[in-house]
């Protein structure tokens, strides 16, 4: 799998969607979105899936963003485009222990997990052990 990020000198919109934790909001208003305009430059994170938006803005004149963050919920292009980048996902079919079944292993940016009764539990079982020693 992988991820579309903007490329640096690309002019993109970028717009997010937070939870708004405002303790008074109406019943139409329980997400805040913002839109932030610009062109793309360095992010000062060493994340390959961060960029960040020169903007302009007196206020808010540098925007980081994460291109994987479910904050960002539309990246327009008007100008450039956008690189690919792998994400760290992975998934195994590992057979239960009497071989009737099967679970399903995975690993998403380096965390696991299994669709067995003991990782529900335990957050652990032996299904992620046989496949993390790979
Ligand atoms: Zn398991």
């Amino acid at each position: 799998m992988s991820i579309a990020v903007p490329k640096i000198g690309s002019h993109v919109r970028v717009t997010t969607m937070y939870p708004n934790t405002y303790a008074y909001r109406g019943e139409n208003d329980n997400y805040v979105s913002y839109t932030r305009e610009g062109v793309v430059v360095q992010s000062i994170f060493r994340d390959p899936f961060m960029f960040a938006v020169k903007t302009g803005d007196p206020d808010h004149p540098v925007s980081e963003f994460n291109a994987k963050s479910q904050h960002v919920v539309k990246i327009e292009y008007i100008v450039g485009g956008s690189k690919q980048v792998a994400t760290d996902k992975k998934a195994w079919k590992v057979k239960s222990g009497d071989g009737k079944s099967f679970y399903i292993v995975e690993r998403i940016e380096g965390k696991y997990t299994c669709t067995c009764k003991g990782f529900e539990f335990r957050k652990d079982c032996k299904h992620i052990g046989a496949v993390s020693k790979r």
